[in-house]
């Protein structure tokens, strides 16, 4: 059995498999919207982002959604889902989902939300990616086929997501392995790694 991690800045360790930010993954953080440089995606990439709003971080409004368009513009033309990092601003992310209509999947990740919140991510058709901090309500809700799992920049293996994830939904860390393989084949086809 092999543990997927969805969004990750940490290297794989053994029996993971991994989407590591700046190998798997390229995107500019919306925390770097006003400083970062646009480069050209590494060798080998399979999704674009982390990308997104984050009414946090202190960069304007504006600034974050050019750049957020970019990155919608260049997952469509690449053919790469889009991961997704949206901090207090789910409704601004439902809006331009809908005005942009993608053809890409978008992974909203890191959620924390409550299921209000997440059962309108989901009926825009976006894969809902959850780590070790987790609204339980959600963690039950969300359907099969579009939970992730990730580690995103905390010190902790994928493994014990799986086991607090599958703890929370009252299945077997076996079940949720097989479902997270079918869901990075939905994602990734035949470009697996
Ligand atoms: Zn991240």
């Amino acid at each position: 059995m092999r543990f997927i991690d969805f969004h990750t800045h940490h290297a794989s360790m053994a029996g993971e498999t991994v989407i590591r930010q700046h190998e798997q993954s390229w995107g500019i953080h919306p925390k770097d919207a006003a400083t970062a440089q646009w480069q050209p995606r590494p060798e080998g990439c399979m999704a674009i982002g982390e990308c997104g709003l984050d009414h946090l971080c202190g960069v304007p409004a504006r600034v974050q959604e050019e750049l957020f368009r970019r990155h919608v513009s260049l997952s469509e033309e690449a053919g790469l889902p889009l991961i997704v990092h949206c901090v207090r601003a789910h409704e601004e992310i439902l809006g331009l989902h809908r005005r942009l209509r993608p053809r890409q999947p978008w992974m909203v990740h890191g959620f924390r939300g409550k299921p209000s919140v997440m059962s309108r991510l989901l009926d825009e058709g976006m894969y809902i990616s959850f780590g070790l901090l987790f609204n339980e309500e959600s963690v039950r809700a969300c359907p099969a086929e579009r939970l992730l799992t990730e580690t995103d920049d905390r010190p902790v293996a994928v493994d014990k997501v799986y086991a607090a994830i599958a703890a929370a939904r009252g299945t077997t860390v076996a079940e949720l392995a097989a479902c997270m393989e079918r869901n990075f084949a939905c994602l990734y086809g035949n470009r697996g790694i």
